[in-house]
C-alpha cells in the first residue's frame, strides 16, 4: 500500500496556466480533489498569450467548451498556421501551416516526389499542395463537417484568443464546478520539517491555505519553485537571444487572416495576432541588439491599425526551470520556463505539463520516482521546442544587421544538429516521441528557411515522369477544390455568434 491519497491541491495563480490547471485537474478527477486557487488582482496576470497550436482543441474538448461559445467569448479566430516574413531574407516569406502537405504514395512521403519533381524543374512549390495554407493565403475555413469531404482534408486549426478573457472563461467554469477561487497576495509560504515540503501559504489578508500538492502558476517570478524551494534554471540566452518584449494591441483590420504572421525586424521579430475585436501585436527582441526606444519606434511604426494602448514592456530570460516538479510543488507556464512565441508553444507545454502530472499523479508519499519521469519528460518536450526555435534564427541568410549575423553564428544544439544532419543526407525528416513538432513542421521550416536536402530518397523514381506529373497535379486540383468549398474566414466567425441571451 502506498500513502494516503492526496486531497487537497492549492493552485498559486489564477492566469492561463492556474486555470487551465483549475480545469483539468476538476474534470479528470472531479470530486476526489479539494482544490483552491490563489491569486491577486492587483498583481495581475502577465496579459499575453493569444497563439496556440492545433493541442488546445483537446483540451478544450476535455472540458467540454462548445467551439462556437469559446470563439465569441474569447473573441476568438481561427489559426490554420504562420506565415513568416523576412527571417530568409528581406522580401522572402513562407508557411509553416497545421497540417500534412499533399499524400504519401506507395509508403513513401510526399516531400520525396515533390523533391523529385523539383529536381526535375517543376516550379510549383511545397505549399500548393497544402490544404491548410491555401486555406490560410485565401483567408478561407469551414469545420470538415459543413464541406465536401476532401482526401488531403481535414483541415487542422487552433485558435487565437484573448488571454484574458480566456482566463475568466476557465474560471468561470472551474468554480462552477466546485473549485474555490481565493483573492489575495501571498506573502508568506511555510514549509514543513524535516523534508522542506510546502506545509501552506498566507495572503495579505490573513488566509492561511494548507494543501497537499502546490501547482506554481506564479508567473515568471516563480514564488514557490524558485522564490520558496530555490530550484534554479537553466539559462538559453546562449541559443536564443532575444530577451525582451514590447505587446501593443491595435484596432482590427480587414481581412481577418487565419495566421499568425512573424516579420522578422532588425534586433528580432514583430507578431501579428488578430483577433475579433482587436490585433494583438508585439516586437520580441535582444537588448544587446537594439535599445527599448528604437523597438518601440519600430513596433509603433508597424501596426496595421491603430495602437489602442501604450506598449507594454516585458522582460523574460530564455529557458526553463532545474526541476519543474520539485518536493510537493509542481510549476507550470512562466514558472516552469518561459521560450519566445515563435511557434506559439507556451500555453501547449502548459497542457503537457498537467497531462503529465494527471498520468503520473502521486500520493502523500511523493516518490521521487514520479518526479523523476515528470522532469525527465517535460525537460525533453523544452529541449526539442528549443531546437526547432534556433533553427528559424540559424538557417538564416539575413547579414544585415548586428543582431542576424550573431544568429547566423548561434551554437547549434546537439540534437538539431543531428536532425539537420539527416535532412541533409536524404531528406529524412525528424520524427522523434518527445518532439512537438511533427515531419510536417519540420519540412515547411527546413525548406522556408532555404535548409536544402544533398539527397532524396530512390523510392521516390518508382513512379514514371507522366505519373509524378499527374499525382503532383492532382494534388493541387484537390487543393483548390477544398479551398473552394470553404466560406470566408470572417464570415464563419461571424456564423458562430449568437444574440446575448
Ligand atoms: C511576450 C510574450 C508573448 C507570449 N505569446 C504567447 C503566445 O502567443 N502563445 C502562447 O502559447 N504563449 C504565449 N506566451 C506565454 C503565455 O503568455 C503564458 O504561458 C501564459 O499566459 C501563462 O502565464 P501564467 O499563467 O504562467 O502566468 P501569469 O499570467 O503571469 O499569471 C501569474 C498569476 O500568478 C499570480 N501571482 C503571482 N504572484 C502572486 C502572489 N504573490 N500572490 C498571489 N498571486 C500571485 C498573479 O496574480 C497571476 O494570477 C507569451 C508570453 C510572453 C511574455
Amino acid at each position: 500500500m502506498g500513502s494516503p491519497a492526496i486531497s487537497k491541491v492549492v493552485i498559486v495563480g489564477g492566469g492561463t496556466a492556474g486555470w487551465m490547471a483549475a480545469g483539468a485537474l476538476t474534470r479528470v478527477f472531479g470530486g476526489l480533489l479539494n482544490i483552491t486557487l490563489v491569486e491577486s488582482e492587483e498583481i495581475g496576470t502577465v496579459g499575453v498569450g493569444e497563439a496556440t497550436i492545433p493541442a488546445i482543441r483537446l483540451f478544450n474538448g476535455l472540458l467540454g467548451l462548445d467551439e462556437a461559445e469559446f470563439l465569441q467569448r474569447t473573441e476568438g479566430s481561427i489559426k490554420l498556421g504562420i506565415r513568416f516574413v523576412d527571417w530568409t531574407c528581406k522580401g522572402h516569406s513562407y508557411l509553416h501551416a497545421f497540417g500534412d502537405p499533399g499524400l504519401p504514395l506507395g509508403g513513401l512521403s510526399f516531400h520525396q516526389y515533390w523533391l523529385r519533381a523539383r529536381e526535375q524543374g517543376a516550379t510549383e512549390d511545397l505549399w500548393a499542395h497544402s490544404l491548410n495554407a491555401r486555406a490560410a493565403i485565401e483567408n478561407r475555413f469551414d469545420r470538415p463537417e459543413t464541406v465536401e469531404p476532401n482526401r488531403l482534408g481535414p483541415l487542422v486549426w487552433a485558435y487565437h484568443f484573448d488571454a484574458g478573457l480566456y482566463a475568466r472563461y476557465l474560471r468561470e467554469w472551474a468554480e462552477g464546478r466546485g473549485v474555490t477561487r481565493i483573492e489575495g497576495r501571498i506573502v508568506d509560504v511555510a514549509r514543513r520539517d524535516p523534508d522542506g515540503f510546502i506545509a501552506s501559504v498566507t495572503t495579505d489578508k490573513g488566509d492561511v491555505v494548507e494543501g497537499d500538492l502546490f501547482i506554481d502558476c506564479s508567473g515568471f517570478r516563480g514564488l514557490l519553485i524558485e522564490q520558496t524551494l530555490q530550484t534554479g534554471y537553466d539559462d538559453w540566452t546562449e541559443w536564443l537571444p532575444c530577451d525582451r518584449a514590447l505587446a501593443v494591441p491595435s484596432a482590427p483590420v480587414s481581412p481577418l487572416t487565419p495566421y499568425t504572421q512573424s516579420t522578422a525586424r532588425d534586433a528580432g521579430w514583430q507578431w501579428r495576432i488578430p483577433l475579433q475585436h482587436r490585433t494583438g501585436n508585439g516586437y520580441v527582441y535582444s537588448s544587446r541588439f537594439i535599445s527599448d526606444d528604437e523597438a518601440t519606434a519600430t513596433l509603433m511604426a508597424n501596426l496595421d491599425g491603430e495602437a489602442v494602448a501604450e506598449p507594454r514592456p516585458l522582460r523574460f530570460t530564455t529557458g526553463k526551470r532545474r526541476r519543474m516538479w520539485n518536493r510537493n510543488v509542481v510549476a507550470l507556464g512562466l514558472a516552469s520556463g518561459f521560450m519566445e512565441p515563435l511557434e506559439s508553444t507556451s500555453i501547449h507545454l502548459i497542457q503537457a505539463g498537467l497531462e503529465k502530472l494527471i498520468r503520473l499523479f502521486p500520493d502523500t508519499g511523493f516518490d521521487p520516482a514520479l518526479a523523476a519521469a515528470f522532469n525527465r519528460e517535460l525537460d525533453a518536450e523544452y529541449e526539442a521546442v528549443r531546437d526547432f526555435l534556433v533553427l528559424h534564427y540559424k538557417a538564416t541568410e539575413r547579414t544585415d544587421t548586428a543582431f542576424w549575423r550573431h544568429c547566423r553564428e548561434l551554437p547549434t544544439p546537439p540534437g538539431l544538429e543531428r536532425k539537420v544532419a539527416a535532412w541533409r543526407a536524404n531528406a529524412v525528416l525528424p520524427n522523434e516521441a518527445e518532439d512537438l513538432f511533427k515531419p510536417s513542421s519540420w519540412l515547411q521550416v527546413l525548406e522556408g528557411q532555404g535548409v536544402r536536402p544533398n539527397a532524396r530518397h530512390r523510392l521516390a523514381d518508382q513512379i514514371t515522369d507522366a505519373q509524378l506529373t499527374a499525382y503532383l497535379s492532382d494534388i493541387r486540383a484537390l487543393v483548390a477544390q477544398g479551398v473552394a468549398s470553404m466560406q470566408d474566414h470572417s464570415a464563419f466567425l461571424a456564423s458562430q455568434r449568437r444574440a446575448p441571451t
